[in-house]
């Protein structure tokens, strides 16, 4: 039998508010425990909730961005459940009337586009955490995250491989980021994911029953757990058995999933309308202005670097997953030219996005402007230093700033394009090496690259390579 997966993503994002959502606490991550509190967040009795209007704002835009309807009303419905890092012993969230509804966003994979649909977004608070320390053996209750404001992202049951899931989970991080909504940072825990998964065999209409994937910290653990999970569900439909609805775990060390505890259901939270919150009102002029204030959006603007500036596509999705470096890639092409966004796309793919992830360089402690950035791309162009001389000297000018072109100059490393000077050093290799001069001519014409590499390193790698090359065939030839 031939199955199919049903993949549904639940995306639980931190939103880059300064202050928590019902009170002024602030939101700052990797503080002492317990330093960001206060009474309404530590859910002392008859404190009251004051809505963050910024926390609307950014819900409303991420809606505008994934093509949702944003609702004018909306209403905070309590969440009921007891866990020590709960102190209200419920969450404020959204039930019946969230803000958005009825979106959608494009995902590319293998060169197919798709409509992944999205079936509501709203907004909640963060609980705590609980931290269990193995030292002591006790358990502490931390609730700086307690009252953080949150966006859940729930979508349609429409994804069919785990590929699809990555790459929706990408699309919808590339959005959250670019709008500046939310940090993303998935290691800090922004940017969170739960995986629904069925299978159901090929052909077959009604779903399979699903289990819930979470601990999905990473695009890798996402797509391995689901991986796993769809292989999971195929063993036990294959040996007879049925699948349980469940909440799964799942271990990153291990690479598999854990049933964790048994899915509750909606009824179980005792969901109610929110008596201490009026139902949210969005202005609609407001709600416009926010509507028309939206930046230039991942999709539109991977396209544009493809389309217009024939960045190649893999680069330009590897551009689009930073908007730091997109922002500093566009400042640099704008410093030259869009004609050379290509040349420009290398030295921000290659050089500086490895300083960046090898030597953990942060670009907004970067002393190099976009501007020296693109003029070190230009005088590689106009032959004034070799490419291999710019990626040499690019930490430095990471570093310090200043003009490339000038400290070029400084250290005597422009390139040495003069053919009398290189025809001299020419003449020498040749001199020095008859055995490979008579394979050369005797038909190995592979050792070209041999001689190119004598001349070069005769010449400190400063001379023109097109240069060398033709001296060297013209010598060798003669
Ligand atoms: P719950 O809170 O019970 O998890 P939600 O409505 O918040 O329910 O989320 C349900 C998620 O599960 C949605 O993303 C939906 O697309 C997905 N889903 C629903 N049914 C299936 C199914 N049979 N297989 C896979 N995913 C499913
Ligand atoms: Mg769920
Ligand atoms: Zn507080």
């Amino acid at each position: 039998m031939k199955y199919e997966a049903v993949i549904g993503l639940e995306v639980h994002v931190h939103l880059a508010t300064r202050s928590k959502l019902f009170c002024s606490c602030p939101t700052t991550f990797g503080v002492e425990p317990n330093q960001n509190v206060c009474e309404v967040c530590a859910g002392m009795p008859g404190v009251l909730p004051v809505l963050n209007e910024k926390a609307v704002e950014y819900a409303a835009r991420l809606g505008f961005a994934v093509d949702c309807t944003i609702n004018n009303d909306s209403v905070f419905a309590r969440k009921n459940y007891f866990y020590p890092d709960l102190p209200k012993g419920y969450q404020i969230s959204q039930f019946e009337k969230p803000i958005c509804e009825h979106g959608h966003l494009n995902i590319t994979v293998d060169g197919q586009t798709k409509r992944i649909g999205i079936t509501r977004i709203h907004l909640e608070d963060d609980a705590g955490k609980n931290i269990h320390s193995a030292v002591d053996n006790v358990s502490y209750v931390d609730l700086n995250r307690a009252g953080v404001p949150l966006v859940e992202i729930v979508s349609e049951p429409d994804m069919r491989s785990a590929e699809e899931a990555v790459a929706y989970l990408k699309a919808l991080h590339a959005i959250v980021t670019h709008l500046g909504v939310s940090d993303g940072n998935m290691e800090e825990g922004s940017f969170r994911c739960d995986a629904n998964v069925s299978i159901r065999p090929v052909g077959q209409e009604a779903f399979g029953t699903r289990t819930e994937l979470k601990n999905l910290n990473s695009f890798r653990h996402v797509q391995k757990a689901i991986e796993y999970e769809i292989a999971r569900q195929q063993d036990e439909l294959e040996d007879g058995n049925a699948i349980v609805q469940e909440t799964r775990l799942f271990d990153s060390a291990k690479g598999i999933t854990l049933p964790m505890r048994s899915k509750e259901e909606a009824q179980d939270y005792r969901y109610f309308p929110e008596p201490d919150l009026l139902p949210v009102h969005i202005d609609p002029e407001k709600l416009e202005a926010w509507r028309a204030s939206l930046p230039e959006l991942p999709e539109a603007r991977l396209n544009r670097f493809i389309q217009e500036w024939q960045i190649p596509a893999a680069d330009a999705e590897t551009l689009i997953a930073d908007p730091a470096l997109c922002a500093f890639f566009e400042a640099s092409v704008a410093a030259w030219s869009p004609q050379q966004a290509r040349k420009i796309a290398n030295f921000i793919l290659g050089p500086l996005l490895r300083a960046i992830n090898q030597d953990g360089v942060t670009l907004d402690r970067v002393a190099m402007t976009p501007a020296q950035l693109a003029e070190l791309a230009r005088i590689v162009d106009s032959g004034l230093i070799s490419t291999k001389i710019a990626h040499d000297i690019f930490p430095d000018l990471l570093k310090d700033g200043g003009s490339p072109e000038e400290y070029v100059k400084q250290k005597g490393l422009a390139q040495v394009s003069d053919t009398s000077a290189i025809d001299s050093v020419v003449l020498a290799v040749i001199a020095e090496n008859p055995a490979e001069v008579e394979a050369f001519r005797g038909g190995k014409t592979k050792l070209m690259a041999f001689f190119v590499g004598q001349v070069m390193r005769r010449m400190k790698g400063r001379a023109n390579p097109a240069v060398v090359n033709e001296a060297l065939s013209r010598h060798l030839n003669a």
